[in-house]
């Protein structure tokens, strides 16, 4: 077997772990026919293609993917980088994998390219629309833009540049609106050094001194802390961490902290992961037995209290080994909620229903979930508007003017203000304005000029035979696709 035949049957055995139904025969034969379509290419870095595909996939296992997902995350670059044919993926693998796959080239050919918020705004546009189809185009692509950001440098500075910003300033974005916030944390770091040289530096050389023993002192810690909780019969899992240097620019930035490290008081945190809520409690206590409360800064519970996002840990600073750090305790379930937002809840699903077959996972998931997905999206969309900080920091008014409606199949239309649902027939498809009865919206019955807002599921009533469109419709459609599919409908019924 070779390196990265090995390297494939130990991620199989990872998702086993999270879906012991997963179907490990369609993800083999995924991974065949990849190596085939990228056989003999290698990556600027001189690995084998496959290496990409594969550590793709590995970031997807982790945060706990779909079997659908994990296919197409193999193929994901079979066709614009490959060999292969999108036939031959709609033949071996069905249509949902391909529009994923074509859905993330799609994604992948929308640059950033120029710096004003127009620009901006029209980038996270475009690829809002690709992403409304099916979300799971967005995490295999933050998964496939985190492995090529740590690869980066074997590119030329432009390129550095260019991916950085875009990581920075598009998909950590996504990734937040989107509550992975794992991706986010990684994808900022990854851009940090190669956009703001200079600030990195500074941050790195500032906490030089705090960070020298940090491990070795968070080693120490997390032993006494299990040590601990496993007297108390408490299955915790402990994880240690540092303060990422990208989290940590942006807070010495405050006002109020003005790059004094002395008050950043997360520098060093542990992070606590148990099973039950009770737990939670239990391990406060003992947090607070081993060490010190800090007074004032005192401990927040987020459990009882979620914050506005939903939020949930305790989280307390404590004074140990001559500094303060931070403890935050959580459920399994808070944790994955708090680190995989979205893909959370598909896992979730999936895993209410260990029991049924792998076949049922995937029908759950292009039915009861595709209009979940868009709900999310509409969701988060509204927060985008809502946002009193977005709107500040970027002109939003493009996205204020636009309303994203959806067909019943969770399909995306663009439509200005004022849009009817004869606009959105016409949008559609010409041809369907010439069978226009009646149109229902979010699954009721609606005058036909009426306003259609961002998030409406829209429904067109469909006659038997084409039919003339009447003229009073001229006087509400506001697209050009309607008014000229009304008036050459008129002119052809003459
Ligand atoms: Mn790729």
């Amino acid at each position: 077997m070779s390196q990265e035949d090995i390297t494939f049957q130990k991620l199989l055995k990872n998702v086993k772990l999270y879906n012991p139904n997963a179907d490990t025969k369609l993800l083999k034969k995924a991974y065949e026919f990849a190596s085939i379509a990228h056989h003999g290419q290698k990556r600027r870095t001189g690995d084998p293609f496959i290496f990409h595909i594969l550590e793709v996939v590995r970031i997807l296992i982790h945060w706990e993917m779909d079997t659908t997902t994990l296919t197409a995350a193999l193929l994901h670059d079979t066709i614009e980088d490959g060999a292969a044919k999108r036939e031959d993926i709609k033949e071996e693998f069905g249509e949902e994998v391909l529009e994923i796959v074509e859905g993330v080239t799609k994604v992948s050919k929308v640059h950033l390219k120029g710096s004003t918020d127009e620009i901006f705004i029209e980038t996270l546009r475009k690829m809002i629309l690709v992403m409304a189809k099916d979300l799971r185009v967005v995490f295999v692509k933050l998964a496939d833009r985190i492995h090529n950001m740590r690869t980066l440098d074997v590119m030329p500075q432009d390129k550095q540049l260019e991916k950085s910003r875009e990581s920075l300033e598009i998909y950590a974005l996504l990734a937040e609106r989107l509550g992975v916030r794992e991706a986010k944390a990684i994808l900022e770091n990854l851009a940090f050094p190669y956009i703001y040289p200079d600030e990195y530096a500074r941050v790195v050389k500032s906490t030089k001194k705090y960070f020298e023993n940090a491990d070795k002192h968070l080693a120490k810690f997390q032993s006494t802390l299990r040590r601990e909780l496993k007297k108390a019969k408490i299955n915790g899992e402990i994880v240690g961490r540092k303060k990422n240097y990208y989290s940590l620019w942006k807070k010495l930035q405050r006002p109020n902290i003005d790059w004094d490290l002395e008050k950043v008081h997360d520098l060093l945190a542990l992070r606590i992961i148990t099973a039950e809520v009770t737990e939670c409690y239990q391990a406060l206590g003992i947090v607070h037995k081993l060490w010190k409360p800090v007074p004032h800064l005192g401990v927040s519970d987020f459990i009882a209290q979620p914050k506005p996002n939903g939020y949930q840990s305790i989280h307390t600073k404590v004074f140990a080994g001559g500094g303060i750090m931070e403890v935050q305790i959580r459920t399994r379930a808070m944790h994955e909620q708090a680190e995989h937002g979205v893909a959370a809840h598909w896992h979730y699903a999936e895993s209410k229903s260990k029991d049924v077959k792998e076949k049922d996972f995937k029908k759950g998931f292009s039915v009861d979930n595709k209009l979940n997905w868009v709900q999310e999206l509409v969701k988060w969309q509204k927060e985008m508007i809502d946002s009193k900080e977005f709107l500040d920091s970027v002109k939003f008014d493009a996205f204020q003017h636009r309303n994203f409606v959806f067909s019943p199949k969770g399909d995306v239309y663009d439509l200005p203000r004022s849009a009817t649902p004869v606009d959105f027939a016409y949008q559609v498809h010409t041809d369907l304005g010439n069978y226009i009865i009646g149109a229902k919206v979010n699954g009721k019955m609606v005058p036909l000029d009426s306003k259609l807002v961002s998030g409406d599921i829209v429904e067109i009533v469909k006659s038997r035979h084409p039919r003339k469109p009447s003229q009073d419709w001229l006087k509400f459609v506001v697209t050009t696709q309607a008014k000229n599919g009304i008036s050459k409908s008129l002119r052809k019924n003459r």
